[in-house]
């Protein structure tokens, strides 16, 4: 049984036999291991974003942030200068990134509510005619907003721009077509939509890209050349010690996202339940914070009903009947989120959605 559901990506709610994956110890000194599980993994997530030979992975330890600052820490040269789009915590924290590691960047900040269009990219570009490295958040999980990474990728087309997405809460759950949209980097992590749970990020990256990145890393552990390096040659080997358990619930969690029927069929599930969970709360009274057009199916901000609302209070009630959600993120407005991803159900939010009607009543 279930403590709780997780509607809080992420950690977010992951299945019993992923979570079984993890009763064992495992060895990491043979071919079972890095062959068997690892070597599985990196081609099983080229296969998924339906990349061939030109496009290449590196599983890196620690939780997503590692991944985003590993990744702009090694392919951001000393020449280089990076331009970064914001409209959330997740684009800022680039910018604090590219900040410790002292790259050469511009941050172009943006309401939390307002999308990143294909004007501004152009206008950001024509005023920094010297970039080189573009970076930008796919789904902003701050509010749940979705960027358009297709438009941007029109702009960015043939210009030689090396093209950074932080997908981490969209890869696996919304389709991306990597390759088609050249994106040279993007970032993931086992505990977003593939279903895992926390512990290692995920790099796919254009193999030309990747061997670019050779000697820039600013750090020994976040060295994503070096661990790609290990991976490839030691067939599926691990630089330091590897979140074996944490690999092997991914490995269970890749399959099942084969046999949910992949990612479009992943994706339908979580429009289906954002959808679900979106007019059962509008007919109970709660307004979304963005409009529908700009909204993803991963995380949805709602705002506060009436001024007197107290989400701790609201919080409470709602774990106690087996549902946790996350509080607001932004400035702008009081808000509360509720995820839409995990190994949660339609039936799951049809129950939510009675469970928060009874808490209004
Ligand atoms: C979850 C997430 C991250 C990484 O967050 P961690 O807490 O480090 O796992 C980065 N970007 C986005 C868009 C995210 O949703």
């Amino acid at each position: 049984m279930r403590n709780y559901l997780l509607l809080t990506p992420g950690p977010l709610s992951t299945s019993e036999t992923v979570r079984n994956a993890m009763l064992q110890d495992w060895c990491t000194w043979d071919k079972d291991y890095n062959e068997g599980v690892v070597t599985a993994i990196r081609s099983e997530l080229l296969q998924i974003a339906g990349l061939g030979d030109e496009y290449t992975t590196v599983l890196l330890q620690g939780s997503g942030t590692y991944s985003v600052e590993a990744t702009l820490s090694c392919c951001v040269g000393p020449q280089d200068k990076l331009l970064i789009f914001a409209n959330g915590a997740y684009g800022n924290r680039m910018a604090d990134i590219a900040r410790y590691h002292k790259l050469d960047h511009t941050l172009v900040s943006l309401k939390e509510t307002e999308q990143i269009t294909v004007d501004i990219v152009r206008q950001s570009l024509a005023a920094h005619p010297d970039t080189t490295h573009l970076a930008v958040v796919h789904c902003e999980t701050t509010t749940g907003i979705i960027n358009p990474i297709e438009d941007i990728a029109e702009v960015l087309r043939g210009s030689g721009i090396t093209f950074i997405v932080d997908a981490m809460s969209s890869f696996g759950g919304i389709p991306i077509d990597i390759a088609g949209l050249g994106i040279d980097f993007l970032v993931s992590s086992s505990n977003k939509c593939i279903q895992g749970v926390p512990g290692f990020g995920l790099i796919i990256a254009k193999r030309t890209a990747l061997a670019a990145c050779e000697g820039i890393s600013r750090s020994l552990s976040l060295d994503i050349y070096d661990q790609w390096k290990e991976m490839e040659q030691g067939h599926g080997k691990w630089r330091f010690t590897s979140p074996t358990h944490v690999v092997r619930a991914f490995f269970q969690a890749l399959k099942e996202l084969r046999e949910e029927g992949g990612i479009e069929a992943r994706h339908r599930r979580y429009e289906e339940n954002h959808r679900i969970l979106v007019q059962g709360m509008r007919e109970i009274g709660f307004t979304t914070l963005l409009p529908d057009a700009v909204q993803s199916p991963i995380i949805t901000s709602f705002l506060y009903p009436e001024q007197t609302f107290v989400f701790a209070d609201f919080y409470e009630e709602l774990k106690q009947r087996g549902f946790v959600i996350y509080p607001g993120k932004i400035s702008e407005a009081p808000t509360f989120r509720i995820g839409n991803i995990g190994d949660v159900f339609p039936d799951d939010f049809r129950r939510l959605v009675d469970a928060i009607a009874d808490i209004r009543r």
